[in-house]
């Protein structure tokens, strides 16, 4: 499906609102029905239609197929946070004495979610080096029901062979899942490569402005209708139609934002790779990826995401040169307009922190919508204080 139709046509009605050309913000929690038979029916199938706004919203409708034509995929569930978009589905899917392989070091909440929450239903996760394929294999027994990945992981940048993990997972009946948010499904299509399900903090790219929280989960409506049936009306966590409305004015400018940060990134990290002050640069696209190729395959592009260490590294040095910043905001979050910056040491206490450690010493920048020439007079000007 055309891209430009998608952000711009398609699921809206325009003759149903007044032919306006934004779609209105349809602010009810309830719907009526004119006849015991139509009511009977929508309350024996909500996923069918409009019943309560904890299930279905002709807003969220529009922004679910917007979101299901992105991906490929048939269908869409929205979600009123990107780490429930990946916890619903997860509770859906799995049960007592189920096992699950995942990716190490995934998204701090998915972690949480695995190591500390699902234990408490029986459910168990190995968590194992996604870049080599063998560990899948390995990690895999009669009771996995669930491989979960993260590709490219948002802090180191490594990636996983969606073709190869799909095929595996297929050939013993176990579904498959990623957090796709790194690239959105501008720059990578997970369901072509026979992933099931498709996670995306929407917070970042897709609503891009750094005003709204929120999630969606795509893949076959089979699957989708069974976790919407269960765990997500039960779970509660629906996107609120104003929201919704956000993401849809954020989707408009989609892939022009995305253009405009992927071309900006490459200049700042074009300055930073050179830069006598810097130790490295990590990126999926970079020459020292030792998976490179894998990535060029998978991906089209980077969009504005990664990691720099500094020479010789101390902690001291890591938090002036954040300290120094002027506009690359420190703050969490990324896809939004705004340039910013997370040093991995403020995840960590200053007794912990070790400076041979090497995810601590990481700085993960994001390139926001600025102009390039800002950035890095505002780069050069920290690094010159080190
Ligand atoms: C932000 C993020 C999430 C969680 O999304 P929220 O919208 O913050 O709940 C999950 N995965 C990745 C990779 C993220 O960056």
């Amino acid at each position: 499906m055309d891209l430009s139709y998608i952000l711009n046509e398609l699921g809206e009605d325009r003759e149903q609102y007044f032919n306006a050309i934004a779609p209105p913000i349809v602010q009810t929690s309830n719907f009526k029905f004119n006849t015991v038979e139509d009511f009977r029916a929508a309350l024996a199938d909500e996923y069918k239609g409009n019943l309560y706004s904890r299930g279905f919203n002709p807003t969220i409708d529009i922004l679910r197929k917007k979101l299901a034509a992105l991906d490929g995929a048939e269908d869409a569930l929205v979600f009123s946070s990107g780490i429930a978009a990946i916890t619903v589905p997860v509770l859906a899917l799995l049960k007592q004495g189920d096992e699950v392989v995942c990716v190490e070091n995934p998204y701090s909440w998915t972690i949480k979610l695995f190591k500390d929450f699902l234990p408490k239903f029986g459910i168990s996760t190995t968590f194992i080096d996604g870049t080599d394929l063998d560990q899948f294999k390995k990690a895999i027994t009669n009771k996995t029901k669930l491989i979960y990945l993260e590709s490219p992981n948002t802090f180191s940048f490594d990636v996983q062979d969606l073709a190869a993990v799909a095929a595996l997972a297929k050939a013993k009946g176990i579904l498959t899942m990623i957090d796709n948010s790194y690239c959105s499904p501008l720059y990578q299509q997970p369901i072509a490569y026979g992933i099931d399900l498709v996670a995306q903090s929407a917070t970042k790219y897709l609503a891009g402005h750094s005003d709204v929280v929120a999630g969606v989960v795509t893949g076959k409506k089979e699957l989708l209708e069974k976790i919407f049936n269960k765990e997500y009306l039960n779970i509660g966590a629906a996107l609120a139609p104003q929201n919704a409305w956000l993401l849809l004015r954020g989707l408009r400018t989609l892939e022009i934002r995305l253009e405009r940060i992927s071309e900006t990134a490459d200049q700042v990290i074009a300055y930073l790779s050179k830069h006598p002050k810097i130790e490295q640069v990590l990126h999926p696209f970079n020459a020292n990826n030792k998976d490179l190729a894998l990535a060029r395959k998978q991906m089209k592009k980077c969009g504005g995401l990664f990691s720099i260490t500094l020479k010789n590294s101390t902690l001291e040095k890591i938090e002036l040169f954040c300290n120094s910043l002027n506009h690359i905001l420190m703050a969490v979050s990324w896809g939004g307009h705004e340039s910013l910056v997370i040093p991995a040491c403020a995840g960590i206490s200053k007794a912990d922190f070790d400076p041979q450690h090497k995810r601590h010493v990481l700085i993960r920048i994001y390139v926001g919508l600025e102009n390039a020439d800002y950035l890095i007079a505002d780069l050069e000007q920290a690094l010159g204080k080190l």
